[in-house]
């Protein structure tokens, strides 16, 4: 008998008949004897729903109140699905993110989880019941209602994972698990078997909407073993675990994932993408000890995200540079601004904007020991006509900036010359948008 935090996304359990598929998966489950504790989020596009709903009301609501309104989204979910549980004669009860004991700061609308005591939970999993738990909220320690950020239960089911040390986190979602590139993009993307929680976090950070990144962090830092499957079929999904060596997956991640390993492990795992960034060039920035720093503790200032950053050195004498980095799309207004009231402390010349730019990311742990990796990587770009604009590397990933439209292009390119095309069978979406 194992303890199995499960998690639903919103298309899992987008309209009765969804949600009914779910419950009797958790009814199946639990009459295999398991304990679980089950995470929702909001029923379809309820959340995108509710953002609407207030920004017709007021374009710059109060962020305390958009937590009150968007928590309802997940409240809604739990306790329907509570109730079908129920009338399938299982025992199951709800609980909000502040039940559950999931502790937060007190940053509305993107708080970080500080600490979790879900006595509630535990005691529910005693008694034999389901928990329902309210994906993507908490509360405060001032007793506010927080919300996670966007995409943020699948937090709430890693976190609870790991304090109530489950053996598996379980998250469902429309497609079969992590694709070694989006199957949207490229539909000979073939579903990834296993992968480290450092991969993840990699693919994750640079656009694949796959999982919140947080909850990969939070995976990685309490070692819960996750895997990512569809709600919409039985197959195995991803898992997502470090070391097969780990004995507490042993009997829990199938021997397929664990022999996979055994045989050669691919240099590539996947290709993340990401459309939703932003790229700042500051011209002639003055060439001297203190400047980066100040730009980038403005810029830290704006409370904007960066990601790439590329210097290039003075051409001869002119004592100037110019930098580059990207940044979400969303913060860039903000810090532009910020900048730009700085010009003067700063003494750069120019500053340019630009909006849709696309940004590639190739990620493989493999590629710390086989050289050649960017050569390949460059190369399949050129032979498909496409420039490269900005370049990042870390031990395990390779990210370009290209053409916000040669996106797609690029990805389907660098995916054939990596060899990562499925030969026998397309991939699956099942619907929704991907969460
Ligand atoms: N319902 C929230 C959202 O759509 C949280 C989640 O789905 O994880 O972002
Ligand atoms: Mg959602």
């Amino acid at each position: 008998m194992a303890l199995i935090v499960q998690k639903y996304g919103g298309s899992s359990v987008a309209d009765a008949r969804a949600m009914l598929r779910v419950a009797e998966r958790i009814v199946d489950a639990r009459k295999a004897g398991h304990n679980l504790v089950v995470v929702v989020s909001a029923m379809g596009d309820t959340t995108d729903d509710l953002l609407d709903l207030a920004s017709q009301l007021n374009p710059h609501p109060p962020m305390r109140e958009m937590d009150m309104l968007l928590s309802a989204g997940e409240r809604v979910s739990m306790s329907l699905l509570a109730m079908a549980i129920n009338n399938m004669g299982v025992k199951a009860m709800s609980y909000t993110g502040a039940q559950a004991g999931v502790l937060t700061d007190k940053h509305f609308g993107k708080a970080q989880v500080t600490g979790m005591v879900p006595e509630r939970v535990a005691r529910a999993i005693h008694d034999g019941v389901v928990a329902i738990v309210a994906g993507f909220q908490g509360v405060s320690s001032d007793d506010e209602v927080t919300t996670l950020g966007r995409g943020g239960s699948d937090t709430t089911a890693v976190a609870l994972a790991a304090a109530l040390h489950a053996d598996v986190c379980e998250i469902y979602t429309d497609v079969d698990g992590l694709f070694t590139a989006d199957p949207r993009i490229v539909p000979t993307a073939q579903r990834i078997c296993r992968i480290s929680q450092e991969e993840t976090l990699e693919l994750a950070a640079h656009g694949a909407k796959i999982l919140h990144l947080r909850a990969v962090e939070f995976a990685r830092r309490y070692n819960v073993p996750l895997h990512v499957r569809s709600s919409f079929s039985k197959l195995d999904g991803t898992w997502i675990a470090n070391e097969p060596a780990h004995p507490e997956l042993e009997g829990i991640v199938p021997d397929a994932a664990l022999e996979e390993e055994a045989v050669e492990a691919p240099i590539i795992s996947g290709i993340a993408h990401d459309r939703s960034q932003a790229k700042i060039t500051i011209i002639g920035l003055d060439d001297k000890p203190g400047t980066a720093a100040r730009l980038f503790s403005l810029v830290a200032g704006a409370d904007a995200n960066i990601d790439m950053i590329v210097q290039n050195l003075p051409t001869s004498g002119s004592g100037r540079a110019n930098i580059s980095f990207t940044l979400p799309e969303v913060d860039g207004e903000r810090t532009m601004r910020v900048l730009r009231d700085a010009q003067a402390e700063l003494g750069f010349k120019e500053m340019h904007y630009s909006e849709g730019i696309g940004i590639l990311s190739l990620v493989g742990a493999g590629m710390r020991t086989n050289p050649g990796v960017s050569a390949k990587l460059f190369d399949a770009l050129s032979q498909a006509g496409i420039n490269i604009d900005l370049i990042s590397t870390s031990e395990i990933r390779i990210s370009v900036v290209v053409k916000y439209e040669q996106l797609d292009a690029a990805v389907r390119a660098v995916h054939s010359a990596f060899d990562l095309d499925s030969t026998d069978s397309e991939a699956v979406v099942y619907g929704g948008s991907g969460r």
